[in-house]
């Protein structure tokens, strides 16, 4: 048997978290009308709802975060996040803000206002869900060439965050190059499962966008683990240490958004860089004051730079990455081992779980993972994220629900905070549940909120 990876790190402080009794889980979760978003984060063990700025700070950022410089403007720890943008980036301007949606909502109107059409668009591999939404807010259409390989979940193949090269190269002609206002390459593809992009989908997308003279903007939400399945994967990057293969992948775009919320390692924050367009840096500035603070912090503060500026590089340590993407990796393989049917491979972030397969007898309007996902929270305290029918919603046009084309359950793994022994406790549970899958029951609505149901609506068991 493979050794296990241990931590790469010693616990100097610890969290108690609460461990409750299937009783307590049972009426919480009633309380909370069977919809685990609605819970108490104190009523949850071991929270995989995200991944998003849920991570552990190091002691050297905790360090950091005491030499905050909190001048208005000038910030000592401004001049140390933007040397080390330009560091590990190689990028020349650099703008904090306050999230990644910061970033999208003050670079994309500049961007639509510079593109030459009047029917604006953005491609990407796949648009995150904020950025889709800002693409649209800045009055573009968003369109996602996404590999074929992404949609079959039991198919090991190792690049399922690809571009599909000749659909992208049909989507420019079709569309017209004068109204691409971008081409968005999402590294890893969080909406794929956190699943990696080759550098040749990376260097021929962008060489194609070039071509056209359209702007590459790389979404970076997860570059260093991206990185690291370059150099596990690809043959030619097996000797290239993730900072290089870092500053190769970004030697393909032009800007970058970044939620610092995730690879960054900080609990909050978010970069608007740019490699050398001086002239769109000055417009998104513009912006920046305006919506997220002056150019020096963008809704950070010195403090919140610093950490991001310690997270930027301890987030490529390899050691670190072998040990992040190795936990996800070894979650997936005790559920696969134990009978539980995934997403294979496991990607970067996460580990989905097929609730449609372990629970074939509930219909889609029925939410099978939304079901698999109470389940879970009431045998273990455990709480993961559906993402099926429940977060689809209802045709517009028609109010019927429609069935997604899969129904999953995210358990979502966030950065140095739980052991390994924690990843056994979440999949001895879930093994337990799979002996009494056909018992389990769908949910119904009791209240049905119009828009963006998933986060409020109440059910109850049918
Ligand atoms: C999280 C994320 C965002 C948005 O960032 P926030 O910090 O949540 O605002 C954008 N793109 C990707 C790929 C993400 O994962």
């Amino acid at each position: 048997m493979a050794r296990r990876i241990p931590e790469p790190f010693r616990i100097k402080m610890v969290e108690p978290i609460k461990q409750t009794t299937g009783e307590y889980r049972r009426e919480a979760l009633q309380t909370a009308g069977w919809n685990p978003f609605l819970l108490r984060g104190e009523d949850v063990y071991i929270d995989l709802l995200t991944d998003s700025g849920t991570g552990a700070m190091s002691d050297r950022q905790w360090a950091g975060i005491m030499t905050g410089d909190e001048a208005y403007a000038g910030s000592r720890n401004f001049y140390h996040l933007s040397d080390t943008v330009q560091e590990v980036f190689g990028y020349q301007y650099t703008l904090p803000t306050h999230q990644g949606r910061g970033a999208e909502q003050i670079l994309f109107p500049e961007l639509v206002k510079r593109c030459q059409g009047d029917r604006p668009v953005f491609i990407s591999n796949y648009h995150f869900d904020t950025t889709k939404a800002h693409v649209e807010i800045a009055g573009a259409r968003a369109i996602n060439v996404l590999t074929d390989k992404a949609l079959d979940t039991t198919t090991a193949y190792d690049w399922k965050g690809d571009f599909d090269l000749p659909r992208l190269a049909a989507t420019i002609e079709e569309v017209g190059a004068a109204n691409v206002a971008g081409l968005i390459i999402t590294i890893t593809c969080n909406s794929a499962g956190g699943q990696p992009v080759s550098m040749a989908s990376i260097r021929e997308s962008a060489a194609l966008a070039r071509k056209h003279g359209i702007p590459v903007i790389i979404d970076a939400a997860r570059f260093s683990e991206n990185a690291w399945f370059i150099q596990q994967r690809d043959p030619d990057y097996a000797n290239v240490s993730v900072p290089a293969i870092v500053r190769e992948m970004f030697s393909h775009g032009d800007m970058f958004t970044m939620s610092a919320k995730k690879d960054a390692l900080v609990n909050i924050g978010g970069l608007c860089c740019f490699k050398d367009d001086v002239e769109l840096f000055r417009t998104v500035q513009v912006r920046c004051v305006a919506m997220e603070g002056f150019i020096t912090y963008g809704g950070l503060a010195g403090r919140d730079m610093e950490a991001l500026a310690i997270g930027l590089k301890e987030g490529m340590d390899e050691s670190y990455l072998a040990y992040r993407i190795g936990q996800v990796a070894y979650l997936g393989d005790r559920l696969a081992a134990g009978g539980i049917p995934i997403q294979t491979p496991t990607g970067g972030h996460a580990v989905f779980v097929d609730a449609k397969k372990l629970l074939p007898h509930i219909p889609a309007e029925q939410f099978p993972a939304h079901a698999l996902a109470c389940e879970l929270y009431l045998e273990g305290g455990i709480r993961g994220v559906e993402i099926g029918s429940l977060l689809l919603g209802r045709n517009p046009a028609t109010g019927e629900q429609e069935a997604s084309p899969f129904e999953l359950l995210r358990l979502t793994i966030p950065r140095r905070v739980y052991t390994n022994d924690h990843m056994d406790y979440i999949a001895d549970c879930l093994i337990d549940i799979r002996a009494r899958a056909a018992s389990i029951r769908g949910l119904t609505f009791e209240y049905e909120p119009p828009l963006l149901r998933h986060f409020t609506a109440r059910l109850k068991p049918v």
